[in-house]
């Protein structure tokens, strides 16, 4: 064994704190093990893991199934690059074209490098198919946004820490309110290529569209011949109840990005999947990514989608996530303003006196490792795996958990 990680707790803080860029803000947590729903630190407590890595642990940490398949697949080949045609990426390809019911797709590694990747899609479909004039071509996104962390993808956030002391920006996007119909139209020019949304603004607090907005908005697209692109890497594979959220209306899309739960908890692995149409203006040349389709990063992907629908983990995450749901209503606690949710992607908006610094430590002393998005909102998004009495506990460790906010 050649163990490399051998620290303490405290030690693990300190020299992450001294030798890293200070980005994060963590929570004071050390985990050293994890397994299922949950994870452990140095000292051997466990916490039921709530964050469950924003959403990118759905299979649950070290499904055995994902493990055993990295491990067959560490004896035969784990990186080549694109120069070269690979069986695993063969059917990567194939199978995340037949779980997202879209036509093509384009293997990358990062979410923020599948939006990168859908807008140049949208762009070079708008000057090329559409006709729109050359570097004129628009994209509509929406107010209180998250796509990553990219100095193009930054440029159309409208939270200012993101942008702050990061310009100049990228130009040809545009913001309007979340969810307003109205709105998207008034913005829609014979320049707009596409509209980039997330279909729940997860990072942005849980944050729901009217309901019929989705559908709606595909309507519109059509009329305007405009791109629809959701980006379901958050939401996508089960998360809310369905594969991708916007089948809750049926608003299938022009291009799709996908990220996080891909990966199988285990690595970066991501995708732009989409119609032929729009997938096909990409010649030898145009985009690239070297570790983008790789061997092990194909078959962890396949893993994590047969997996999915093995489990139905979309069955799953939206019978456990209703139960979860209507148990926090239930708790009726006073600090309490609003719970919202679709499956297992479960926001708990506290009153905003609220302490959450120390709402925060009393989750973790109950062993619930959940941290708020932007202003009181708690996330729950745990893997969607978790079994009826993991649930019944952490039911009952976040009703305990509360009693701090009186
Ligand atoms: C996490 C996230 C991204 C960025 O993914 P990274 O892998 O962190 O680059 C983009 N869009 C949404 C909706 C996300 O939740």
């Amino acid at each position: 064994m050649h163990e490399i990680a051998a620290l303490s707790d405290a030690e693990a803080i300190e020299i992450t704190e001294r030798y890293g860029a200070h980005n994060y803000h963590p929570l004071h947590v050390n985990l050293v093990r994890a397994d299922g729903v949950y994870a452990w630190d140095g000292s051997g407590k466990r916490y039921l893991d709530c964050i469950g890595s924003y959403s990118a642990v759905a299979n649950g940490h070290l499904s055995p199934f994902i493990i055993g398949v990295i491990r067959q697949q560490m004896e035969k080949i784990t990186l080549t690059s694109r120069a070269v045609y690979t069986s695993e990426l063969a059917l990567f390809l194939k199978e995340v074209c037949e779980f997202t019911n879209m036509d093509m797709a384009c293997p990358m590694n990062t979410g923020a490098e599948a939006v990168e990747t859908a807008i140049k899609f949208a762009r070079k479909w708008a000057y090329t198919v559409k006709g729109v004039p050359a570097d004129r071509a628009e994209i509509i996104t929406a107010d209180g946004n998250f796509h990553g962390r990219t100095t193009t993808i930054i440029g159309f956030s409208t939270e200012a820490q993101y942008k702050e002391h990061f310009g100049p920006f990228t130009p040809g996007f545009l913001s309007v309110p979340f969810g307003d119909l109205a709105a998207v139209e008034a913005a829609i020019t014979p320049n707009t290529a596409a509209i980039l949304l997330e279909p729940i603004q997860a990072e942005g607090g849980i944050i729901f569209p009217p309901d019929g907005f989705m559908a709606d908005l595909r309507k519109l697209c059509d009329r305007h011949r405009v791109l629809l692109i959701w980006d379901e890497i958050q939401t996508g594979f089960c998360r809310t109840g369905k594969r991708f959220a916007w089948e809750h209306e049926d608003a299938r899309p022009d291009l799709m990005c996908l990220g996080k739960a891909l990966g199988g908890g285990i690595m970066p692995v991501s995708a732009v999947v989409g119609s032929r149409e729009v997938i096909s203006v990409f010649k030898p040349g145009d985009h690239g990514s070297t570790f983008g389709g790789n061997p092990l990063a194909a078959v962890v992907a396949i893993a994590a989608m047969r997996e999915m629908t093995k489990l139905d983990l979309a069955g799953a995450s939206a019978r456990q996530g209703a139960k979860l749901k209507q148990a926090l209503i239930d708790l009726n606690h006073p600090a309490v303003v609003d719970v919202r949710g679709r499956g297992l992607l479960v926001g708990l908006e506290v009153h905003e006196d609220t302490d959450t610094k120390r709402l925060t430590e009393a989750f973790l002393n109950e062993g619930i490792l959940t941290k708020e998005t932007r202003s009181h909102t708690f996330r729950f998004a745990p893997p969607l795996t978790i079994d009826d009495q993991e649930l019944d506990a952490a039911i009952g460790a976040i009703s305990r958990a509360l009693k701090v906010c009186g």
